[in-house]
């Protein structure tokens, strides 16, 4: 196929333009498209859908379409959107996450983020994750599988507003369409003193629990599968509209 009629790929992620996962995956996408990376200068796990609105973003292109961006993974979305990439791209994947965005996790993740953001500006998107640590070779088979995957999508393209959340677990043995599952929270984030630093504490994830649930993406994982969740940006509660309408919300507000 002629470059020109090449699908073009934008790559981002939050682990940073340094991160093993973002090169693997774009070498990967490399066979399915035309590859421009836009990713975080540092790290931005955990920033989820935040915008650097109060400061300049500083943008340093690497070399030819590989861009570091002092901004968060939706910055990296929309720089690569509307300025460096001169056109919007056909297809957005971010990742290789190094760590599963599952369950609530996801709504902290500046990976899912990415993808949402690339779907809001127009284009189908994806975000990929692996376990925490992942060797080589299971990247490897993840980049491989987010490749297959991207394939898939341009050819048949997403509905609007989904985006698809992919999971690789280290042995994938199938795949499975998931639903988001949930965190077992029973005792809230972690929260810890910062040694010597009076006044200062840190959160964090506690140990992985998660409420039973067999469609879940969690445990698709579990049993080795690659799960694919369909999300989407609305977060509108649409089973729970008809009851609060009963509420009758206009008599309780009064005139
Ligand atoms: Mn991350």
């Amino acid at each position: 196929m002629p470059a020109a009629e090449r699908p073009r790929i934008l790559v981002t992620n939050d682990d940073g333009v340094a991160a093993a996962g973002l090169a693997v995956l774009a070498a990967a996408l490399a066979r399915v498209g035309e590859v421009a990376v836009v990713a975080p200068a540092s790290e931005q796990s955990g920033v989820a859908h935040s915008l650097s609105l109060r400061r300049p973003l500083r943008v340093r292109e690497e070399r030819a379409g590989w861009y570091a961006v002092e901004g968060t993974p939706t910055d990296c979305v929309n720089l690569a959107f509307l300025h460096l990439l001169g056109a919007p791209p056909d297809l957005v994947v971010s990742g290789i996450n190094n760590g599963y965005n599952l369950a609530d996790d996801i709504l902290y993740s500046g990976t899912v983020a990415a993808a949402l953001e690339g779907r809001t500006l127009g284009a189908p998107s994806l975000a990929v994750s692996v376990g925490f640590d992942a060797p080589g070779p299971v990247q490897a088979r993840a980049a491989e599988i987010a490749a297959r995957v991207a394939k898939a999508v341009l050819e048949r393209g997403l509905p609007a507003d989904a985006v698809l959340n992919v999971n690789v677990p280290q042995a994938p043995t199938g795949v499975r369409i998931t639903r988001q599952g949930r965190r077992s929270l029973r005792e809230g984030l972690l929260v810890r003193p910062a040694d010597g630093a009076e006044g200062f504490r840190w959160v964090g994830l506690p140990p992985t629990e998660w409420v039973p649930e067999p469609l879940a993406d969690h445990q698709a994982i579990a049993e080795g599968l690659v799960s694919i969740t369909p999300l989407h940006s609305d977060l509108t509660y649409h089973r729970a509209i008809p009851g609060f309408e009963r509420w009758d919300f206009a008599a309780a507000l009064g005139p």
